[in-house]
């Protein structure tokens, strides 16, 4: 078999981009993202091992895959997890490691992250008001979050982004403040649409709604160009301001969906793959390690999976199609957003 064949999918689409949700556990309970008293965590035994995730970069890394990103649940909340950044930095054909963390536990390892290596780094943050962060999250405290992401930038981490979730009637009067706080800080902040995944409590606020009241304050806010187009970070559309003091970013996963350019496979906590965020069609990787020693036949096992991802999700912000949504009733700690 030919070593280096790339992970493909029916559509043309090459994967290349895996996100691992190391744990389903978390010391927050965001609205959006966890029920009320949490759910019942994945015993050690159900939640993949360190040698499991290593193995599958490993192969996968042979295939063409060079972007991980670690998520959770919080991925800082599990015994080890610097040592597995570190390990996943040193598998050849990875050019790029990033973690997406809730910063509540940067003061206390953002130091042995930066010493492993780690620079890229996004850190979900929904409110600036200590009441509404604590509403939000049920728990915790904005001054931890904020703390973090100074301590990061002082370090040196680059990039580092702020991931803010917006959700009507809760957090988006702060869209101003959030500006200025990114323009303050020199912040690269991204506005993500709310997803109504494992339920849905609130109505999100489309990209294009944000952008017209960035506007509304800001006359000099508009689109970074790539020459003649609006420059993209990965799925985020890039918006800027005269003074270049800030950039902010778009991710409209419902409004625009990016679903065409979709290069990325999920591993979940409990160990299966998932190849789209909006379906709960999932695939246990964990077995398959177990019961194949020979990588090439894990491989092919994995292509076939990739076989079943779907050209795209239904849910259409304009006409209310829920259509993919009573499938997607999995919580996201464990798919790790
Ligand atoms: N605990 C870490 C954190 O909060 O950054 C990592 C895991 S969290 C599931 C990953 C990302 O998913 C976060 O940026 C979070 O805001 C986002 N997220 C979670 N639930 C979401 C939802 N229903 N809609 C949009 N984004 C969501
Ligand atoms: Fe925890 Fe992140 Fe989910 Fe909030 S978004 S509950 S911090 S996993």
């Amino acid at each position: 078999m030919d070593k280096y064949k790339p992970l493909i999918d029916n559509f043309g689409r090459q994967i290349k981009y895996l996100r691992i949700s190391v744990t389903d556990r978390c010391n927050l309970r965001c609205v959006y993202c966890m029920p009320e008293n949490g759910v019942t965590p994945l015993s050690h035994d159900e939640v993949i091992s360190y040698e499991d995730i290593l193995r599958l970069v490993n192969i996968l890394s042979k295939h063409g895959v060079n972007k991980i990103r670690v998520t959770g649940g919080e991925p800082l909340v599990r015994k080890g997890m610097t040592g597995l950044i570190k390990n996943i930095s040193g598998i050849k054909g990875i050019k790029d490691i990033s973690m997406t963390t809730n910063g509540v536990l940067l003061e206390k390892y953002a130091l042995e992250l930066y010493n492993i290596g780690l620079r890229r780094i996004n850190i979900s943050l929904d409110s600036l008001n200590e009441e509404k962060f604590f509403r939000i999250t049920r728990t915790g405290s904005l001054k931890d979050v904020l703390s973090g992401i100074k301590l990061v930038k002082k370090k040196g981490f680059n990039p580092i982004k702020i991931n803010t979730v917006l959700i009507r009637g809760i957090n988006d009067d702060e869209i101003i403040d959030f500006v200025n706080f990114a323009k303050e800080f020199g912040l690269n902040l991204r506005f993500i649409e709310y997803m109504p995944i494992g339920g849905n409590i609130a109505e999100a606020v489309s990209s294009k709604e944000t952008i017209e009241k960035i506007k509304s304050k800001f006359t000099d806010f508009g689109p970074v160009s790539a020459g003649k187009t609006t420059a993209y970070d990965g799925v985020s559309r890039s918006f800027g301001f005269k003074d270049g003091k800030a950039v902010i970013g778009f991710i409209s996963p419902l409004s625009e969906h990016f679903c065409g350019d979709c290069n990325r496979l999920r591993l979940t906590a409990s160990g299966n793959l998932r190849p789209c965020l909006f379906y709960d069609n999932e695939y246990n990787i964990k077995n398959i390690l177990k019961e194949n020693n020979d990588d090439d036949e894990v491989f092919e096992k994995i292509s076939d999976i990739i076989k079943l991802k779907l050209f795209k999700h239904n849910f259409d912000m304009k006409t209310n199609n829920r259509e993919c949504l009573s499938w997607a009733n999995d919580f996201m700690n464990g798919i790790g957003g």
